[in-house]
């Protein structure tokens, strides 16, 4: 028997991931009922209906009654989820999320299908010889919640790791000890799976982090610079590896280091639509907004081609503690030729707030070129 033609997709989360798919849902006919915590959320603007909850109430999620549910948002409880009666359909579902949630499982499970992670290991296993192996500095993570480096620790010897593991307040159990890897580049790519099991590639993207935060995204043919090649056929081959085993249903970002030698290693994966995708929106014939609705609706997925010779994606962070708008700099940047200006419309500004973001579309497509309309935009936005 066909299934019934999907009309509502509730998304679990209602932050600039869920505003962005806005757009695609109008284009395909789907409703967005949204859950997410507070009135001022930005996707609580373009939803047909909001529960408003916190992401982990599964009881909220239960009167989300939709046809399919989605997630913007991980920080879900997935014991709870799996007891709404009767059972909701879940894309991606809940036992291909299971391996992913807990960076410490998420790598373990990286590891079982032989994909390549820098070393790591529990830290209630901690002991000299896995510390000799992995040499400092050395990372620790937390291994849920983390997000825009919040859970992410360098400690560049002994002494640091130590003062942080006697810390009244630490919790061993929720810390996971990586190596540090002393990368030449880190590397990101979003990937679709289809219920049929069709996996698309998008094009692979460099990622340029301060303080552990992503600034910009650069999209050009020399991504992974001497090492291209190699780095772009490994990395197709992990994205679709691990959407298959998984029997993935929907976007996923999944981010990498590049070493000089070539090595490229998982460093985490993103079961969502991912800001290192914001790109497509503007330079790839199908958005990851649009993706991800296809997918967990059942229509065909789009194509992931880029329709212009690159781009560069440049987040725009608050800098300040105000209910500030920054309206100034944003026209400015508006102003920039082949410029396109996402502002999230989130009410209060924090430090390293992700506020909205721009893409501007390369001429040429040389890393080069991205990188001076970067910069422009960072001067105007930072001043
Ligand atoms: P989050 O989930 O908060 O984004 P990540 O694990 O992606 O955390 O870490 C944020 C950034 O910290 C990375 O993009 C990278 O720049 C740096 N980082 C994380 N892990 C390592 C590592 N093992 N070696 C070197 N740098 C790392």
């Amino acid at each position: 028997m066909a299934e019934r033609q999907m009309k509502r997709v509730g998304v679990i989360g209602g932050g600039q991931l869920a505003w962005m798919m806005a757009e695609a849902a109008q284009k395909l006919g789907l409703d967005l009922v949204i859950q997410t915590p507070s009135p001022e959320d930005p996707a609580v603007a373009i939803a047909t209906d909001t529960v408003f909850a916190a992401i982990d109430d599964a009881t909220a999620t239960a009167k989300l009654n939709s046809d399919v549910i989605t997630f913007e948002n991980e920080f879900v409880n997935l014991a709870a989820l799996a007891e709404i009666q009767p059972p909701p359909k879940f894309c991606p579902s809940l036992r291909s999320l299971a391996p992913l949630l807990d960076k410490f499982y998420q790598r373990q499970y990286l590891q079982d299908l032989g994909l390549p992670t820098p070393g790591f290991a529990a830290l209630k296993a901690i002991d000299t010889a896995t510390l000799s192996q992995f040499g400092f500095p050395v990372v620790l993570k937390a291994r849920r919640l983390g997000y825009d480096g919040q859970g992410t620790i360098v400690l560049k010897d002994l002494a640091a790791l130590e003062a942080v593991l006697s810390a009244s307040a630490f919790d061993p159990e929720t810390w996971l000890l990586e190596e540090f890897v002393p990368f030449e580049r880190e590397l990101a790519v979003m990937a679709a799976r289809s219920p049929q099991g069709d996996v698309v590639v998008y094009p692979i993207v460099e990622t340029q982090q301060v303080n552990q935060v992503c600034q910009r995204v650069l999209i050009t043919p020399d991504v992974g610079g001497a090492n291209r090649d190699g780095a772009i056929a490994a990395v197709r081959s992990i994205a679709t590896t691990l959407l298959t085993n998984l029997e993935y249903v929907g976007m996923m970002g999944i981010e990498f280091f590049l070493t000089s030698s070539g090595r490229v290693l998982v460093n985490e994966t993103a079961p969502r639509t991912h800001n290192s995708g914001h790109y497509s929106l503007d330079a790839c014939e199908t958005s990851q907004f649009e993706q991800q609705l296809r997918a967990v609706s059942g229509l065909p997925l789009g194509s992931p081609q880029l329709t212009c010779a690159g781009a560069v994606m440049v987040n725009l962070l608050g800098y300040e503690s105000a209910t500030c708008d920054y309206l100034a700099q944003r026209q400015k940047i508006a102003a920039i030729p082949r410029s396109h200006l996402y502002w999230y419309g989130k009410s209060v500004s924090r430090p390293g707030r992700k506020l909205g973001h721009v893409t501007v579309l390369l001429e040429q497509g040389d890393r080069s070129e991205a990188e001076a309309i970067a910069q422009t935009i960072e001067s105007i936005w930072y001043g």
